[in-house]
């Protein structure tokens, strides 16, 4: 149970000028700084060390020694699993001031926030470390002349390059299978939510990580994400972000080492509500959750509804007057549902939707403006627009914002057609009480996740990964484990 009071003393706990994470302690920049600005009320509280290329290649250089010693990749698996068992339990003692940190950082409701972040971080860390000596290699069925292994060894150095809108969650992600292989990681966070990251590295160490095996580089993705990616002795690359910076990892890898990038994209995810659906006030209700939790920065966000026509207005009025309840506000008070925008850019990015809606014809049925804003703080209505046309801007783009756009559909072959004219392929939904129906939809809707009758709750034991420009890798479930190692083969003469 959370207590409020609490939340209010560590809202303003002063926190110091970050340096970089660097072979278990605290070094130094080269003096550049950036401000680490709160979405709650728009003011600076803290400063990031801006990592040059000379700082990365410091960490990744630590990472390599660490790594070819073997004071992590040869350690004893049960070891290993201790000490991220070990980290495990930290990230929950410390869950609290590691969600507020994250909070004042990304504006994430708390609510929310508590569960995604440290709550989801801590059983990430926990599932891979008992997966870890669970993993075995293999022996091959070859003439029995000889004798063929299939080890499973380490990468080496992982380059991790992560968003804002769930730092803890998917750095976790990358972080807790790497390193349960015993890989060594230079992480870069994003600049807009890389504090509860670095509380995080210092926990590892704190559990027992070796130094130089996590290594945390701040600062602006075209500079030190770039030196990362561009490095010739990072083995793989890991990314969760945008696909404009996707392409880039591409690019950086074909000009450097062919290093292999696994890409975690955004998504414009259909959320495909038939006339036929057992209880359409619940799906109502759960849609408007499915998109505007966390103001709608979830990559999986139901950020396209397509309903069918014959119930639009209907459920377009329900999905409204559920959603005219939940409370936008400041992301650390507990009766909050929906916290603050990340930046002011992202902010002015949503607007900039809406305008243009609005000049391609759709129709504002909700929301559509900033609020709150003599807090200071970056806080936008959660926006419902309707008469949207397939190729208008918002039925194809992704906003990473608060904003539903609605189409309909007549039949179940135009529904498909819809949620497939799209270059992303990330979640959907289908609502439906026709189990046959239900089945089809997601043989045919392309995406890596199909909800059917709910929308969002997942956990690590399921994969997440997109399809089309929503990626090419999945993190989650022991499938995330084969990015972490390669396959060597053993031939022996008998
Ligand atoms: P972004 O691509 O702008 O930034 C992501 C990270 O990349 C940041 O750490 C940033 O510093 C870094 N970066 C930026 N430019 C870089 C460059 N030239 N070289 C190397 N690194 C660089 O994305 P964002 O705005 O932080 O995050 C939002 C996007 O992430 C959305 O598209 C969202 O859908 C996607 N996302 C996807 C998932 C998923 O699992 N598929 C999860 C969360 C978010």
């Amino acid at each position: 149970m959370l207590d409020q009071s609490k939340i209010d003393a560590l809202r303003s706990t002063r926190v110091p000028p970050r340096k970089l994470f660097i072979d278990g302690g605290w070094q130094d920049g080269n003096g550049e700084t950036l401000d680490v600005i709160s979405p709650i009320d728009g003011k600076a509280f803290t400063t990031l060390t801006r990592a040059a290329p000379a700082d990365v290649d410091r960490a990744v250089a630590c990472a390599r020694a660490a790594f070819e010693d073997g004071r992590w990749s040869r350690m004893a698996p049960a070891a290993r699993k201790k000490i991220l068992l070990r980290l495990a339990e930290l990230i929950e003692e410390n869950a609290l001031d590691l969600a507020v940190l994250g909070v004042r950082d990304n504006g994430t409701e708390l609510n929310m926030a508590i569960k995604a972040e440290p709550g989801s971080a801590a059983g990430t860390f926990r599932y891979y470390a008992e997966a870890l000596d669970k993993i075995y290699g293999e022996i091959a069925p070859t003439d029995p002349s000889v004798l063929g292994l299939v080890h499973k060894t380490p990468v080496g150095v992982v380059g991790a390059i992560v968003p804002w809108n769930f730092p803890l969650m998917i750095g976790a992600w990358k972080l807790a299978p790497a390193l349960a292989m015993g890989n060594s990681v230079v992480l870069k966070p994003a600049e807009t939510a890389s504090l509860s990251l670095l509380r995080l590295a210092e926990l590892a160490s704190e559990a027992g990580l070796p130094d130089g095996v996590l290594n945390v580089v701040t600062g602006q993705g075209s500079v030190a994400g770039e030196a990362l990616a561009l490095s010739m002795d990072v083995d793989v690359m890991v990314f969760t972000g945008s696909g404009a910076t996707g392409r880039r990892l591409l690019e950086y890898s074909a000009r450097s080492n062919l290093k292999r990038c696994y890409l975690e994209l955004g998504g414009k995810s259909p959320n495909i509500v038939f006339a036929d659906a057992h209880d359409l006030d619940e799906a109502a209700k759960v849609s408007a959750m499915g998109i505007f939790r966390n103001s709608g920065q979830v990559c999986v966000a139901g950020s396209r509804l397509l309903v069918e026509e014959s119930i639009h207005d209907e459920f377009v009025a329900a999905v409204a007057r559920h959603t005219e309840t939940l409370k936008v506000g400041d992301p650390l008070d507990l009766s909050t549902q929906i916290g603050a925008v990340n930046s002011l850019d992202q902010l002015e990015g949503n607007l900039g939707f809406i305008e243009s809606a609005v000049a391609e014809g759709n129709t504002i049925a909700l929301g559509g403006n900033r609020i709150l804003q003599e807090t200071g703080g970056y806080y936008m209505e959660p926006t419902i627009v309707t008469d949207v046309k397939t190729r208008d801007r918002l039925a194809q783009q992704e906003v990473f914002g608060p904003v539903l756009a609605v189409q309909t559909f007549k039949t179940e072959e135009e529904a498909v057609t819809l949620a497939n004219d799209s270059i992303y392929g990330l979640s959907s939904a289908v609502w439906t009480s026709n189990l046959s129906r239900a089945h089809r939809m997601i043989a045919g809707v392309r995406a890596g996740l199909v909800h059917v009758n709910t929308y969002g709750g997942a956990d690590v034991t399921v994969p997440l990964g997109g399809v089309k420009q929503s990626g090419n890798g999945h993190d989650k479930s022991l499938h995330a484990l084969d990015k972490y190692v390669d396959l060597k083969t053993a031939w022996i003469k008998l």
